[in-house]
C-alpha cells in the first residue's frame, strides 16, 4: 500500500506543470496516507537565507510563496541544521520552537520534520503538524523520509532551473553549470535541444509565434492518429466484442478535437508549442485520472497516456522532417546519442551538452574524435526554454554558461579565436617527433573507429592507429557484417596507412555498445557478457572476423591485432589458437601473408598483475584506461552521479598504471595506452614519465600532446611523477600539474584560450 502511494506521488510530481503545483499534489497526498491536519514544504532561498513555504494543506493556501522564516530560525530551521528528522509530541515546549505568528502556526502541537536533502546540499524540510499531542510512528517516519529522499533531486532540479531562468529573464546574466569535461576546447552557438522520441515527460517547453500554422500541425497530426485508430479497429472487428470495440470508439472520440483537442489548441493559442501544449494537457488527465485510487480510473490513464505519445510521435514526424538545426549549434538534451551527432548538418555542432554521460562514454569519444567541445553529466541544467538561448561550452572545466553578457560571449569567442590559431600553429609540428627538450622520444598513434576520422588520422604527424574500435561498423549494420564485407573495411584502412602499423581490436561488444540484431540483456552489462568473452563464445564470428583482418593484411603486412577484456591467460591462449587457426587457412589463400604481431589488453585490474606473465604471451600490451579506471575504482564510465570519482589522476590508479608499464617492461615488451588519459595532458605527462612506449589517442588530440612533450623535459615530468605518487588526493595533484603546465607554456591545453 505505501509503496503504491508512493509510487504515485513521484508519479505525479513529475508530471506536474511546475514545482509548486508538484509540492501542492504531493502535500496532499501525504496528508491522506497518514492521517494528519497539516502537511507542508519549506525550501530554502539560498541568497536571503530564508525558508519559503511552497505548498501545505493546513494553513491558508495564500500563505504559500508568502511565508518566509529566517534561517535557522524555528524548528524548520532546527531540522536543517541537524539534518535529521525532529520529532515532538508538543512543540512549544521544544527550545527551537518559534511559531509562526502569521499563520497562527501555535495551533498545532505535534511536529514531525524531515531534511530533504539532494548531493549533500540542504534544500529544505517535509513537515507534518498535528493539532493535538501526537506521536507519529515511525513507519510514518519512515515514509516522510523516503518522499523527501525520493523527490530531493526532481526538487533540486525543478528549483535550481526555475530560480535560474527567471534570473536569466529578468536580470539578463549568464547561468553558470558545471560538469564533467568531455572533449577539450570552446563551443558557441545556439542551444538546440534534443530529446528523447514520443515521450511526454522529456518535451521542451517551447513558444511560438505562427498560432495558426501551429494549430494546423497539431490538427493534422491528431486526425491522423484518430484515422489510425478508425484502421486498427476495423482490422480487429471480427475477433472484438462489441465492448472491446466501443473502447476503440472511445479512444477516436477522446482524440475529437472539441474534447482533448481542444484543451490542446487553448495553450497553443497562449504562445506554446504544440508538442508541450499536448504534454500539458494528456499529464493533466492522467494525474487525475491516476490520483483517484481507482483501478479502472488508472487503466483509462494509461490508455490517455498510449494516445497522447502516438499523437507525439506524428507531431514528431512532421517536426524532425523539417527540423532546422541552426549553423552554430550547441546540442544539448538528457542524453545525447551518436545517431543525435549524425542527424545535424556536417560542421553545424559547435558544441555538447550532456546531462548523463561521463567523458568515456562512448559517445564523448566519438565527440573528442570529431573535434568538439563537450560537457557531461549536468544535473541541475532544466532543458525547458533553452532553444535559441546562446551557449558556451567550455570543454576544459566542464563548464556551460547560459545566455552570456555580450561581454562574456566576446571573451569566449576571443578565446575560441586563439585556440583555432593554436590548432593550426600546431599543424606545423606534422613531421617533428614527439621528443622532449632533453632528447626523449616516445609515439604517439590514432584511435580510429568512425570511419570519418581517417583523412584526419593521416595528416597530423602519427605513428599509425594504436586502436582501431572494429564494432563501430558491426553497430551500423541490420546483422554481421560478412566476411567480404569486414575484409573491404579493413583493406581499405590498411591501405592508406601504410607502411604504418594498424592495431585491430577483435570485436568489443557488451558493455554499452550493442548490435541491434544480437541483444544482450543483462543486469550488470559492464560485469558480463562483454569483449573476449562474447567471441570465444562464438569462434565462429571470432575466427570470421580474424580471417578477414588477415586476409586484408596480406598484401601490406602492416595489420596487429589485440585482443580486449582479458580476464585470465587461458582466455588469451584461447584466442591466440584460434589466431593460428585462421592464420593457417589464409596462409593457405595468401602465401605473402606474415603473421601479425599480437597483442593484449589490460582493462580488468586482475591482469595487472598477471602483466609479466601476459606480456610473456604476445608481442605487445596496451592498457585500456577507460575500462580499468571503471573497474579500479568501481565507477560506471557512463554514469554521471558518481562522474566525480572518475577520476585517472587517483593516486591509486596511477600507481597500477605503473605497476602495468614496469611489469611488462621487465618481460622485453613494449606498452601503449590507448584510453582517454592519453589524451589529458596531465595523464600524457605522467604516463610518458611512467615510461610507456605509445600514447595512442583520437587524432585531433596529437598535434596539442605532441606540442606538450615538445615542450617538457622528460625530467620535469619524472620529478612530478614521483611527487604525484607520494600524494593522496587526485584534485591536488590536478591542481599542482595544472600550474606547472602553465608555467612551462602550455596552459592552453588544460584552459580556454592561447
Ligand atoms: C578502454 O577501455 O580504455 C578502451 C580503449 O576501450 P573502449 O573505450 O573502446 O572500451
Ligand atoms: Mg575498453
Amino acid at each position: 500500500m505505501k509503496l503504491k502511494v508512493l509510487r504515485s506521488i513521484a508519479q505525479q510530481f513529475s508530471r506536474a506543470h511546475n514545482l509548486r503545483d508538484g509540492l501542492g499534489l504531493m502535500v496532499k497526498q501525504v496528508s491522506d496516507a497518514i492521517q494528519t491536519e497539516c502537511c507542508s514544504v519549506y525550501l530554502l532561498d539560498e541568497e536571503q537565507q530564508e525558508h519559503v513555504m511552497m505548498a501545505t494543506t493546513g494553513f491558508n493556501q495564500r500563505s504559500v510563496g508568502r511565508v518566509r522564516l529566517p534561517f535557522p530560525q524555528g524548528l524548520i530551521g532546527h531540522v536543517v541544521k541537524r539534518g535529521e528528522p525532529i520529532h515532538v509530541e508538543d512543540a512549544s515546549q521544544h527550545p527551537n520552537y518559534y511559531p509562526i505568528a502569521d499563520i497562527n502556526e501555535d495551533k498545532f502541537k505535534a511536529f514531525l520534520g524531515v531534511p530533504i536533502i539532494h548531493q549533500r546540499r540542504p534544500l529544505g524540510v517535509l513537515a507534518v503538524q498535528q493539532q493535538v499531542k501526537r506521536k507519529f510512528n515511525e513507519g510514518e517516519e519512515a515514509f516522510l523520509v523516503t518522499i523527501s529522499a525520493q523527490l530531493a533531486a526532481s526538487i533540486a532540479h525543478a528549483k535550481i532551473s526555475g530560480e535560474r531562468l527567471l534570473q536569466v529573464k529578468s536580470t539578463n546574466t549568464a547561468l553558470s553549470y558545471t560538469g564533467v569535461p568531455g572533449a577539450p576546447g570552446v563551443g558557441i552557438g545556439e542551444a538546440s535541444v534534443v530529446y528523447p522520441p514520443a515521450d511526454l515527460d522529456s518535451v521542451p517547453t517551447r513558444y511560438i509565434t505562427n498560432i495558426e500554422e501551429e494549430v494546423a500541425s497539431f490538427l493534422s497530426s491528431l486526425n491522423a492518429v484518430k484515422s489510425q485508430m478508425q484502421q486498427l479497429s476495423r482490422n480487429v472487428e471480427s475477433v472484438l466484442s462489441k465492448e472491446e470495440q466501443a473502447l476503440f470508439n472511445a479512444y477516436v472520440a477522446i482524440l475529437d478535437e472539441n474534447s482533448l483537442g481542444q484543451e490542446v489548441i487553448q495553450w497553443i493559442e497562449q504562445g506554446l508549442w504544440a508538442p508541450a501544449a499536448l504534454a500539458r494537457v494528456i499529464k493533466s488527465h492522467v494525474n487525475v485520472l491516476e490520483s483517484q485510487g481507482d483501478d479502472y480510473l488508472a487503466e483509462r490513464a494509461v490508455d490517455i497516456l498510449d494516445l497522447g505519445r502516438r499523437v507525439l510521435s506524428q507531431m514528431e514526424r512532421g517536426h524532425s522532417a523539417n527540423r532546422n538545426f541552426p549553423s552554430d549549434c550547441i546540442l544539448i538534451g538528457e542524453e545525447i546519442t551518436a545517431a543525435n551527432l549524425a542527424e545535424a548538418p556536417p560542421g553545424s555542432i559547435r558544441g555538447i551538452c550532456s546531462l548523463n554521460g561521463s567523458q568515456t562514454s562512448h559517445v564523448a569519444i566519438l565527440a573528442k574524435a570529431m573535434g568538439i567541445p563537450s560537457v557531461f553529466g549536468i544535473h541541475n541544467l532544466s532543458l525547458n526554454d533553452l532553444t535559441g538561448l546562446l551557449i558556451i561550452v567550455d570543454g576544459y572545466h566542464g563548464e556551460v554558461k547560459v545566455a552570456p553578457s555580450t561581454e562574456m560571449e566576446e571573451e569566449y569567442r576571443r578565446l575560441a579565436a586563439e585556440e583555432d590559431a593554436l590548432t593550426d600553429d600546431l599543424m606545423s609540428l606534422k613531421d617533428l617527433p614527439a621528443e622532449t627538450p632533453d632528447g626523449y622520444q616516445i609515439d604517439l598513434a590514432v584511435n580510429l573507429g568512425l570511419g570519418t576520422d581517417v583523412p584526419i588520422s593521416l595528416d597530423v604527424g602519427a605513428q599509425g592507429v594504436g586502436l582501431y574500435r572494429t564494432e563501430v561498423p558491426f553497430m551500423i549494420r541490420e546483422q554481421f557484417p560478412s566476411e567480404d564485407e569486414q575484409l573491404e573495411i579493413y583493406q581499405s584502412l590498411l591501405a592508406k596507412f601504410n607502411p604504418q602499423q594498424v592495431t585491430m581490436r577483435t570485436l568489443d561488444i557488451g558493455g554499452d555498445k550493442s548490435l541491434p540484431y544480437f541483444a544482450i540483456d543483462e543486469h550488470n552489462p559492464f560485469l558480463g557478457w562483454r569483449g573476449i568473452r562474447v567471441t570465444l563464445d562464438h569462434p565462429e564470428l571470432m575466427l570470421l572476423q580474424m580471417r578477414a583482418m588477415l586476409r586484408a593484411s596480406a598484401e601490406f603486412n602492416n595489420l596487429r591485432i589485440m585482443f580486449p577484456m582479458i580476464t585470465q591467460l587461458d582466455e588469451l591462449e584461447e584466442a591466440l589458437s584460434y589466431l593460428g587457426q585462421a592464420y593457417q587457412e589464409v596462409k593457405e589463400e595468401c602465401p605473402n601473408l606474415e603473421y601479425p604481431k599480437v597483442g593484449a589488453m589490460i582493462e580488468v585490474p586482475v591482469t595487472v598483475y598477471l602483466a609479466y606473465e601476459l606480456a610473456l604471451r604476445v608481442d605487445f600490451v596496451s592498457v585500456g584506461s577507460n575500462d580499468l579506471a571503471q573497474y579500479l575504482l568501481a565507477v560506471d564510465r557512463n554514469n554521471a552521479r558518481v562522474s566525480n570519482l572518475y577520476d585517472m589522476l587517483n593516486p591509486g590508479v596511477l600507481k597500477m598504471l605503473k605497476l602495468t608499464v614496469d611489469l611488462v617492461h621487465k618481460a622485453n615488451k613494449p606498452i601503449s595506452i590507448c584510453g582517454e588519459m592519453a589524451a589529458d595532458p596531465l595523464g600524457a605527462v605522467l604516463l610518458t614519465a611512467m615510461g610507456y612506449d605509445t600514447l595512442s589517442m583520437s587524432a585531433n588530440s596529437v598535434p596539442r600532446i605532441k606540442w606538450l612533450l615538445r615542450n617538457i623535459n622528460l625530467s620535469d615530468m619524472q620529478a612530478w611523477l614521483t611527487w604525484a605518487l607520494t600524494q593522496t588526493s587526485g584534485k591536488v595533484i590536478r591542481r599542482q600539474l595544472n600550474d606547472e603546465l602553465e608555467e612551462a607554456g602550455v596552459g592552453g591545453l588544460v584552459r580556454a584560450g592561447r
